[in-house]
């Protein structure tokens, strides 16, 4: 396929093979919360009312567009639920478009971009400026560019740069900060935000 081609997909999170299961990082915080209020009421000798379940977790589109390939896609994403076809699909479009390497990618990333765009008010489309990168791509970036790590995250599949069209960018670092999960990085003259899945941080 020609870089110039747009590519439109739409995939459906509804695969049973090859789906590995997380537990998504809002979920498991409400898990513990229920936990926590759980074992205060048994600690004083209360008894819950009610059971406390999570909130229910629906799928939801997530578009991205790749302003490197020119390509665009739909998935239906499920948090919690990374895999099949969805998990594919994010791998190649994801990949280092240098080089076409492909690596397995941290569904964390994905829950992040969910929460995101839940809490967003204009309708979403992710604009990836960076997603896997090799590590000779990473090495010469490094090299050649500055703000660039040299233990990237980005060689794990652990780390995105995006930008939403229609949102400020400080609006999306922001959103970002507000999950308290990972990596925000904020590049204001570059228009885009680093997130990653490593240890809480941001600059
Ligand atoms: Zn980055």
């Amino acid at each position: 396929m020609k870089s110039s081609q747009s590519l439109l997909i739409i995939m459906k999170n509804n695969s049973r093979n090859s789906r590995t299961t997380h537990t998504p990082f809002f979920t498991s915080r409400l898990d513990r919360r229920a936990f926590l209020a759980a074992s205060a009421g048994t600690a004083i000798g209360l008894i819950l009312p009610k059971p406390v379940f999570a909130a229910k977790v629906v799928s939801r589109p997530l578009r991205f567009y790749n302003i490197h390939t020119r390509e665009r896609m739909v998935v239906d994403y499920t948090p919690g639920s990374y895999g099949g076809s969805v998990r594919q699909a994010l791998e190649y479009f994801l990949r280092d478009f240098r080089t076409g390497e492909m690596h397995t990618l941290d569904a964390l990333l994905f829950d992040s971009l969910y929460a995101i765009q839940n809490n967003c008010e204009v309708q979403t489309s992710f604009e990836v400026i960076s997603g896997y990168r090799s590590p000779s791509t990473n090495e010469f970036l490094w090299k050649t560019s500055s703000g660039v790590a040299r233990n990237s995250l980005h060689m794990q599949g652990r780390a995105l740069d995006i930008r939403v069209s229609g949102l400020p960018t400080k609006t999306l670092r922001d959103l970002a900060l507000n999950l308290h999960q990972g990596g925000v990085g904020f590049y204001p003259s570059s228009d885009f935000v680093h997130l990653d899945t490593g240890g809480k941080r941001s600059w």
